[in-house]
């Protein structure tokens, strides 16, 4: 079975869209996202793009804010507690990678941690290993997503993360103790990985390395989720997993673009609507 993220997400947007209708209707004002950019890194501006497009499918307000690639630290941290102050914003998203003379980490923890839609700030973080209310970060929420409306029980299972980055592989790791699977956290130091991923019944695989999943990896009718983006020589996008290959092995596999990438931005939708609401609900 191929896990389609674009459809599912097309979806759950179109139910945002009533929902953000009917929110509009009852508190008098649509939930509003805020997205600044630094610079011109053509990546970074095309999710940029997929980001602003989805807050206007929805029905959010919220806008843009460019800034040149040279704007000083101090500048951006101003803005941002401009934005963390005005009470019509619900959600504050940093694109990153910022240029190097701004520390990420400063900015990702001046963003107010209840308008924090990208679920980066230490405290969402420290909230999320404690099991108290936070905000979840977009990929892995949408990870757990995809399983669920897949059909893929979690629970007493057993699932083999590949990647140990604090916004994907640990995250998803945690996600999947929630939902009561057993979880091994692999990585670059993993001995025999192909031997440990051929135990999962779920493997998600974080890696950032084209085609490194390869059949003899997969669990003849495993769950596969493919979190991976790379670029081929040829400018192809492709994920960690060697699609082809382990497309008739898997029980469930996402795909390479149209997979756990349109589910991210989706997340993010869905935070925002949950930030406007503990903002609405906390006045
Ligand atoms: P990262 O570089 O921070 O982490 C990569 C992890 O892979 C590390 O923990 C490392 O230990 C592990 N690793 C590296 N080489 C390995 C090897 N040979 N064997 C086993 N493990 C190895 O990356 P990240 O931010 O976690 O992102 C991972 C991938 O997911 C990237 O391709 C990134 O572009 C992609 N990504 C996709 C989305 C999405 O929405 N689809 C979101 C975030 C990240």
């Amino acid at each position: 079975m191929i896990i389609d993220g674009k459809v599912i997400s097309q979806s759950l947007k179109d139910a945002m869209k009533i929902e953000v209708d009917a929110l509009a209707e009852q508190y008098g004002r649509r939930p509003c996202l805020m997205v600044i950019i630094v610079g011109d890194n053509p990546a970074s501006r095309s999710y940029v793009r997929g980001k602003i497009k989805a807050t206007e499918y929805c029905g959010f307000d919220g806008h843009l804010v460019e800034l040149p690639e040279d704007v000083s630290e101090a500048t951006l941290l101003a803005e941002i507690d401009k934005l963390n102050n005005d009470p019509l914003v619900d959600g504050i998203l940093v694109q990153l990678p910022l240029p190097k003379h701004i520390s990420e980490d400063k900015v990702i923890a001046a963003i107010s941690a209840e308008k924090d839609v990208d679920g980066f700030h230490p405290e969402n973080v420290a909230r999320l290993w404690l099991n108290q209310h936070c905000i979840l970060p977009c990929t892995p929420k949408g990870i757990i997503e995809l399983l669920d409306q897949a059909g893929v029980e979690m629970a007493g299972k057993k699932a083999v993360v590949i990647g140990r980055s604090n916004i994907v592989g640990k995250p998803v790791a945690k996600l999947l103790l929630d939902r009561n699977a057993t979880v091994t956290i692999a990585h670059s130091r993993t001995k025999d990985l192909a031997a440990v991923c051929r135990e999962a019944d779920i493997l998600v695989a974080a890696v950032g390395r084209a085609k490194m999943v390869t059949a003899e990896y997969v669990k003849p009718g495993a769950a596969v989720i493919d979190v991976g983006i790379n670029r081929t020589e040829d400018g192809k996008l492709v994920g960690d997993v060697d699609y082809e290959a382990v497309l008739p092995v898997a029980g469930a596999i996402t795909p390479v673009p149209g997979g756990v990438g349109p589910m991210t931005i989706t997340m993010l939708m869905r935070n925002t609507i949950e930030c406007f609401l503990n903002r609405m609900n906390n006045k």
